[in-house]
C-alpha cells in the first residue's frame, strides 16, 4: 500500500486543507506515514507569515533532497503560502519539488490522474471548514496577501452541503475561516454575508457549535453581532485582532479603523452578547512606536479585559510595504521587554476571568482523550480537562469546574 507524509506549520486554515488532503489520499489508498522516509508522496504545506516560518520550510526543503536523491521515485510536493504565482522562482530554487500549488487549489497534478476534491474522512468532533481564501487589505506588515492572492469566498451552498455531511459523519462543531470572515461573499454573485451564512448553518440537523474566525474591525457589522447574539448554535466567542492601541500606529499599519471605532464595536458586542468571550491579536515593537504608544497599546488591554490575547513582536517580512517602507527601528531587547509586559498583564486578567468560572456548571464538547483525561471546549473556546469513563469524543457533557489557570479549566461530570 503506498503512503504519504504531510508535514504542516502555520494556522488553522493551513491545517484544515492538510486534513482534507490526507483524505483524498486515503480515499485513493494511500496510508499515513509517520516520517517523509517511509513516503512514497511527501506534500509540505508551508507559511510564510513570519520569517521564521519561512525559515522552518526552506530548511525542510534542503533537508529533503537528500532523500529525493537516494529514492527519485518519490513524489516531493510544495503547497501553503510560500507557493506565490513566481512559481518558476521556485522551481529554479528547488529542482528537487515535483509539484508545486497554491493554497486552497486542489492539486492540479492529482487532478490529472482524475482525483476529485474530497471532505475529511474522520472528520474530529471539532472541525475547520475554510470559506474563503486571500486577503484584499494589505495590512503594512503582513504577507498573506500577496501570497494568498485576492479575496475568494466558497459559494454559501457549497458550503452549506459540506457542513451537512460533515455533520452527518460526526461532527459537532464547525470554525468557519478565512483571513477576513467579515468580507465573505462580497465577491459573489448574490453577495451573501457571514451572518445569513450561519443562520443557514445554524439550522443543520447534528450540528451543536458554530465558531467563525477571523473578523476584522473595519468591515464586522451589527448584522453580524446580531446574529451571534441570535443563534442558539453560534458560540458566544469573537476573536477581533486589534493590532495597536495607538491612532496613529494603525495608520501606520493601515489597518483602517481607529481606537475608538475599535472601542465602539467591542461595546456593542459586549452589550448584545452579554457571555461573549473575546480575543485579539497585537503587534508590539512596529516602526517607530514610542513608550507612550506601547502604553496605548497595554492601557487598551487592561482596559478590555480579553479572555484571550496573542502578543506578537514586530518583524519585518521581505515585500510588505512595512518592510519597503520603514526601518526596524526598535531594538530586539526592547520589542521583547513590551511583549513580556502584554504577557504578563494578559496573564493576570486572564487568571481573573477564569477564576470566576471556579464552581460553576459549563457545556463542554469533549474532543479527544490524552494522558487519561478527557479534553474538550466550552462554548467560549476554553480547554477543560475532567475524568470520566463512559464518555467518547463528540458528546456533549456539563462539567462543574474546580480548578482554574489562565490557560485552562479542570472540573468533573457534573
Ligand atoms: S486583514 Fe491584514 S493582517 Fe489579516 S490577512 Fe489581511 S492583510 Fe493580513
Amino acid at each position: 500500500m503506498p503512503h504519504y507524509y504531510i508535514w504542516t506549520i502555520g494556522c488553522q486554515m493551513n491545517k484544515a486543507e492538510s486534513e482534507r488532503l490526507g483524505s483524498l489520499f486515503e480515499q485513493h489508498g494511500y496510508q499515513a506515514a509517520t516520517t517523509a522516509e517511509q513516503a512514497d508522496v511527501i506534500v509540505l504545506n508551508s507559511c510564510v507569515v513570519r520569517q521564521s516560518a519561512e525559515n522552518r520550510v526552506i530548511n525542510k526543503l534542503h533537508s529533503l533532497k537528500p532523500l529525493k536523491k537516494l529514492h527519485p521515485g518519490i513524489t516531493l510536493a510544495l503547497t501553503g503560502c510560500l507557493v506565490d504565482s513566481q512559481i518558476d522562482e521556485l522551481k529554479r530554487n528547488y529542482p528537487h519539488v515535483d509539484h508545486f500549488f497554491k493554497p486552497g487549489e486542489h492539486p492540479a497534478w492529482l487532478e490529472t490522474a482524475g482525483w476529485q476534491q474530497t471532505l475529511p474522512r474522520h472528520p474530529s468532533p471539532a472541525a475547520f471548514v475554510p470559506i474563503m481564501q486571500g486577503c484584499n487589505n494589505f495590512c503594512a506588515y503582513c504577507i498573506v496577501p500577496y501570497r494568498r492572492g485576492r479575496e475568494m469566498s466558497r459559494p454559501l451552498a457549497e458550503i452549506s452541503s459540506e457542513v451537512r455531511e460533515m455533520a452527518l459523519s460526526g461532527t459537532r462543531e464547525i470554525t468557519l475561516l478565512g483571513q477576513n470572515v467579515d468580507s465573505y461573499g462580497q465577491d459573489l454573485p448574490d453577495r451573501p454575508d457571514l451572518a445569513g451564512l450561519l443562520g443557514e448553518l445554524n439550522a443543520v440537523e447534528g450540528l451543536a457549535r458554530l465558531r467563525f474566525l477571523t473578523n476584522h474591525p473595519k468591515d464586522m457589522s451589527t448584522r453580524l453581532i446580531e446574529a451571534v447574539a441570535r443563534l442558539d448554535k453560534v458560540c458566544e466567542q469573537i476573536y477581533l485582532p486589534v493590532q495597536a492601541g495607538s491612532n496613529d500606529i494603525l495608520n501606520l499599519m493601515r489597518r483602517g479603523y481607529t481606537v475608538e471605532h475599535y472601542r465602539q464595536l467591542i461595546s456593542e458586542i459586549r452589550h448584545k452578547i452579554p457571555q461573549v468571550a473575546l480575543s485579539t491579536d497585537v503587534i508590539v515593537g512596529f516602526p517607530t512606536e514610542s513608550e507612550a504608544q506601547f502604553r496605548q497599546t497595554f492601557d487598551l488591554l487592561s482596559e478590555m479585559r480579553f479572555d484571550t490575547v496573542h502578543v506578537a513582536a514586530y518583524s519585518p517580512r521581505p515585500g510588505t510595504l512595512a518592510a519597503r517602507k520603514f526601518e526596524d527601528d526598535i531594538p530586539t531587547a526592547e520589542k521583547k521587554r513590551r511583549l513580556n509586559m502584554i504577557e504578563q498583564i494578559q496573564e493576570k486578567i486572564a487568571t481573573e476571568i477564569n477564576a470566576r468560572l471556579l464552581g460553576k456548571t459549563v457545556e463542554v464538547l469533549i474532543e479527544t482523550r490524552k494522558k487519561g483525561k478527557w479534553q474538550g471546549r466550552t462554548r467560549s473556546n476554553k480547554l477543560v480537562f475532567f475524568s470520566g469513563r463512559d464518555n467518547h469524543p463528540g458528546q456533549l457533557v456539563n462539567i462543574r469546574i474546580e480548578q482554574t489557570s489562565p490557560w485552562s479549566l479542570q472540573g468533573s461530570l457534573n
